[in-house]
């Protein structure tokens, strides 16, 4: 039996891309320089303006600038690095590509985020390295982090993939230097997308053109400027890199997304409080904190947590009869660490996690999912999902 008869199902995103970026677009294809060019230099700008971070460097996804930031920071083969498994896969599969160990902390059963009060104890001689994560959009505890990796003499880096534009302590994500270097994503899902993209945010000069190299070949110039007129034709590879660049073509969108941001996680807000109010009354939902002054939420998801208990259902029969009703959800995450790869992995790197284990994640990990939510769901929808949601937990 289903309730509302939608007819269209309801994504729980999609990506905002205006007449502005499809002109920006056409003007690309049809100038006939359409990878790494002027377009991507400015957005780069732009990125670097928007975000107070003298460094943003441009490149083809999150995951791969996981993977530069770590190959800067020159880790070595079994260099251990802090991390919580409540994100996407990326963050633990670029560690292990690199030859690192992740070392799992459990998260705030509050804000799902890393809890900081654990961090010390999973701190050996072998630690690197904290990569911190702002799931949803909800930045972690940054001061307790910096603090415990300066006292240790380890690095940050924050995975800002969901996080941009959001604020620490008044301040953007990314732009205090005591993280070593911040990564964004562009991903189609995320607040402002490119298709695919993503960028390192980095503030040490020493850094930066060393992630040039790695993004395109280990070349020392960039490409573009080899072509073009007043170029040099020479090439030099000065260390093996990958092939990560940023194109034109993104960067088209890319300009035009950034412009319109600070609306998007407005409106994403006025969605976020309303699903707030409008469900809270409802027994056996644990609904997403909403930051405060400290941490400035960015509204890139609704992750509740239902309690099964109460409802009658698991998480995979209420997503189903949510579906049933026409409505998608996402699952932002199913932890990590109990992937097919990483249960044998920990099977066999024991001391990587926690001798208590990580009954948080796996406790949020069986309960949470996404709700619908970008910044052009109409109220009319939204209030579908609430009605939807209404009925499936009364039912059961
Ligand atoms: C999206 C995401 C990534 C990966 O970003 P890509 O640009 O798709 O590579 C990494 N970490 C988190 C937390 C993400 O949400």
């Amino acid at each position: 039996m289903t309730y509302l008869r939608r007819k269209e199902f309801l994504p729980f995103s999609r990506p905002m891309i205006g007449q502005e970026e499809i002109e920006e677009l056409v003007d690309s294809i049809n100038s006939g320089w359409i990878t790494t060019g002027p377009k991507s230099a400015r957005f780069e700008e732009e990125l670097q303006r928007y975000n107070g971070i003298p460094h943003c460097l441009a490149m083809n996804s999150a995951t791969t600038a996981q993977e530069i930031t770590l190959q800067a920071l020159e880790l070595k083969q079994g260099d251990e690095v802090i991390t919580t498994p409540m994100t996407w896969a990326s963050t633990l599969n670029t560690i292990i590509l690199q030859g690192g160990v992740p070392v799992l902390v459990d998260i705030d059963h509050k804000t799902m985020n890393i809890d900081v009060t654990k961090i010390e104890t999973a701190i050996t001689s072998r630690t690197v390295g904290i990569i911190p994560i702002h799931l949803t959009g909800l930045p972690a505890q940054m001061t307790a982090i910096w603090e415990i990796a300066e006292k240790h003499g380890l690095w940050v880096i924050e995975d800002a993939a969901q996080a941009m534009g959001a604020h620490y302590m008044d301040k953007k994500i990314g732009s205090n230097h005591r993280s070593v270097m911040t990564v964004f994503s562009f991903h189609a899902n995320k607040n402002l997308t490119t298709g695919e993209g993503g960028c390192i945010a980095v503030h040490e000069e020493k850094y930066v053109n060393q992630i040039k190299r790695l993004r395109f070949h280990g070349i020392e110039k960039d490409a573009w400027k080899r072509f073009a007129k007043d170029g040099s034709p020479h090439t030099e590879v000065v260390e093996p890199g990958r092939k990560a660049n940023f194109m034109d073509i993104q960067a088209a969108i890319g300009l035009h997304q950034i412009n319109r941001l600070d609306a998007f996680n407005e409106r994403r807000g006025v969605l976020f409080k309303r699903y707030l109010e409008g469900l809270k009354d409802i027994d056996g939902l644990l609904l997403p904190w909403e930051g405060d002054s400290v941490h400035r939420h960015c509204y890139h998801l609704f992750v509740l947590r239902i309690r099964p208990e109460i409802i009658g259902r698991d998480r995979d029969a209420f997503v189903q009869a949510l579906k049933d009703e026409n409505i998608g959800t996402g699952i932002h995450y199913r932890p990590v660490h109990i992937h097919a790869f990483y249960r044998d992995y920990y099977a066999q790197n024991p001391n990587a996690l926690p001798s208590d284990g990580l009954p948080e994640c796996e406790w949020s990990g069986e309960r949470l999912m996404s709700l619908p939510l970008w910044p052009g769901l109409l109220e009319d929808d939204q209030d579908q999902v609430m009605t939807a949601i209404r009925q499936v937990a009364k039912q059961a």
